[in-house]
Formats: structure tokens, C-alpha cells, sequence
């Protein structure tokens, strides 16, 4: 399944979750590893039983060491759950499950946190750990938290609203508390300003692409280089998750048009599902940049890697057109 990478240039891709893990899992095909660094949301972090829990960081490892369950979106394949049971047994809570191979990710992290380590230096040794040889860096090491405003419970904690509400209330808003005062984790802004390109991962713009961008010192990083945004709404529709229904409840029709004018500020070109053809020319001519048309769709696995190359080579074009 892998192929030689062949491709060269210095990439960076912006990443929540699932959506971003697989993208990155199919440039990780195409791209010599050092080439290739993952700047992640941690606006998802929270604390569980007293563990500090990176919901995005932990799949993004996760599938780049190819050690993620297949269909979930998070999580380890092969995993038991005897802690969980255990909990159970307990009355202690379970809404957000935690295997036992995935409970010693969290433990070990919340360890060497409590011994002062930053995040970004223990995901770097749990990748080589895991013998990832890319670069995955939290965007920030401080504490950025996802707030989502609802109708009908008010403020909610990211995982309360996903988990714990499985994303029913309806969406008035969000705010990233702590982004203010958030610095980019060491590595990013260089990584940034290295870069030939920036793709923006088919992640959730609300709540996995918004809260990195949020971190003072990203948007200005990102000004004039050559960033390319994948839409993850094909057809009106997410492939998994809530990023449509936010996008309704927002009062916005949830569309590849609607997630290209979510980021029309930064963007050099856009890339629209072949399902999504005919917004192509609208895209263009609104927002005044290329936009591709390929098939986005990342499933079955060996087919991340041909989106991976249509995305970084339009990418890699508009690079060279507009240095
Ligand atoms: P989360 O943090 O796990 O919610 O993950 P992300 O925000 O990274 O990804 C969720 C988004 O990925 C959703 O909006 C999906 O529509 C999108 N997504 C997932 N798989 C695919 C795919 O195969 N193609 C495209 N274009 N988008 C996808
Ligand atoms: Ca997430």
C-alpha cells in the first residue's frame, strides 16, 4: 500500500480529528517525513478521572502510526475495555469511553504534564514512541478551550455537547476560552513560515480549524503564504460529525461554498468534491481563486493517498504561480 513519496516541498496541514487524520494519513504517503508537519486543534482537550485527555492530537498519532480503529474515528484498534467495566461496575461515569490501551496514552501524558513538560515535547517523544516520523504539534501549549453556546443548556464544554449530548442542542455560538492568551506551541510559526504550502485538512471549520486560528499569531502566520482549504461538506452533507447542522443552526446553508466563504480570508485556492462541481465557478468567482474539482472522498484507506497528491499538487501549483 505504500508508495515511494516522490513529492517534495515543506508542508503544513492544520488538523481537528478524524477528517484531518486521514488527510494527513494519505500526505504521509506521498511526502518525505520530514517535509510533513500536522499542526493540531486541541480546543477538544479536557480532563476525565484527572487525566488530561487531546481527543485530536490522540487520532491524529493514532492513525498515523496506523493504530486507530478502523471505523470509530477515535480511538485504538484491537482494544479491550476492562477499566471501562470496571466503572461501570462502579456507577463511576461512562459517557466518554476510554479503552485500556488508550487510558495508558492519557496517563502517561498527564504524568509528565504534572512533572512540567510541555504538551508539545510529550507528543513529540510519544511519536517516536510510536515511530511516527512526521511532526504533529498541538498548535498551542497552552489551555484553549472549545465552548459551544447552546439553546438549551447554555455553555457547554466541547465533549459535553459531542459526547454527553451527542451534538442534539442546538448551536447559538462558540468561543475558544483561554485563545487570547494562548501562545503558538514551539515549532509552529517556524513550521508555518518554512512552509511551500498550508492545506487546511477536510476538518470541522467550526470546531476543529477555527479554535487553531484562534491563537494569536497563527492568522498573521498564515498571511501570504499559499493556503488551500479541502471542504469536508460534500453534497450539503458532512461525512461524519456535526459540521453541517452547526452550519444550519447558524443560519448558514451548509455547503462547500459556505465552508470556502468560512475562510475566505486566508485562502489562495479551494478544493470542492466532484459531487460539488457545479459551486465551482461560484466559489471562483466570489472569492476570486482557483478551486479543483476531485474526488474528496478519503474511504477506502489506500484512497487518502490520491486525494493527499490532487490537493498538495493544485496546491503545490499555485505555489509556484503565485511565489
Ligand atoms: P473530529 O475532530 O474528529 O470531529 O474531526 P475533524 O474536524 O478533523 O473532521 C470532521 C470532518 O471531516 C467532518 O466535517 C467530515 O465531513 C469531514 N470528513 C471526514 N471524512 C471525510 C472525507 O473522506 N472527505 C471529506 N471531504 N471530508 C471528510
Ligand atoms: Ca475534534
Amino acid at each position: 500500500m505504500d508508495t515511494v513519496p516522490r513529492l517534495r516541498g515543506k508542508t503544513v496541514v492544520l488538523s481537528g480529528g478524524v477528517g484531518g487524520a486521514r488527510f494527513a494519513w494519505g500526505l504521509a504517503r506521498l511526502l518525505p517525513p520530514e517535509d510533513l508537519t500536522i499542526i493540531v486543534n486541541v480546543g477538544d482537550d479536557f480532563r476525565h478521572f484527572g487525566l488530561y485527555i487531546c481527543p485530536d492530537l490522540d487520532i491524529v498519532c493514532y492513525t498515523l502510526a496506523d493504530m486507530e480503529h478502523p471505523e470509530q474515528g477515535w480511538g485504538l484498534a484491537d482494544e479491550t475495555w476492562h477499566a471501562m467495566a470496571m466503572v461501570e461496575r462502579l456507577h463511576g461515569p461512562t459517557w466518554f469511553r476510554l479503552g485500556d490501551g488508550d487510558l495508558g496514552t492519557h496517563l502517561e501524558r498527564t504524568r509528565r504534564l504534572e512533572q512540567g513538560h510541555s504538551l508539545s515535547a510529550i507528543t513529540e517523544d510519544f511519536c517516536r514512541a510510536w515511530g511516527i516520523p512526521q511532526r504533529i504539534l498541538p498548535v498551542t501549549n497552552d489551555p484553549v478551550r472549545t465552548v459551544v453556546l447552546t439553546r438549551e443548556y447554555g455553555p457547554l464544554p466541547f465533549q459535553e455537547y459531542f459526547v454527553k449530548y451527542r451534538t442534539q442542542p442546538t448551536v447559538r455560538g462558540f468561543h475558544f476560552r483561554g485563545a487570547e492568551q494562548a501562545y503558538p506551541a514551539p515549532g509552529v510559526i517556524p513550521a508555518i513560515n518554512e512552509a511551500l504550502v498550508v492545506l487546511i485538512a477536510p476538518s470541522n471549520p467550526w470546531v476543529s480549524i477555527d479554535p487553531i486560528l484562534a491563537v494569536p499569531g497563527i492568522r498573521e502566520a498564515l498571511a501570504g503564504k499559499t493556503v488551500v482549504a479541502v471542504s469536508p461538506i460534500i453534497g450539503g452533507q458532512t461525512v461524519k460529525g456535526p459540521a453541517a447542522k452547526m452550519y444550519r443552526e447558524m443560519g448558514i446553508e451548509p455547503s462547500a461554498l459556505a465552508v470556502a466563504r468560512h475562510y475566505r480570508d486566508l485562502l489562495q485556492g479551494f478544493v470542492v468534491d466532484l459531487r460539488d462541481a457545479a459551486l465551482a465557478s461560484v466559489i471562483q468567482q466570489e472569492l476570486g481563486i482557483p478551486v479543483l474539482i476531485t474526488d474528496t472522498w478519503m474511504q477506502p484507506k489506500p484512497k487518502r493517498a490520491q486525494v493527499a497528491r490532487s490537493v498538495w499538487e493544485f496546491a503545490h501549483t499555485l505555489a509556484r504561480t503565485y511565489p
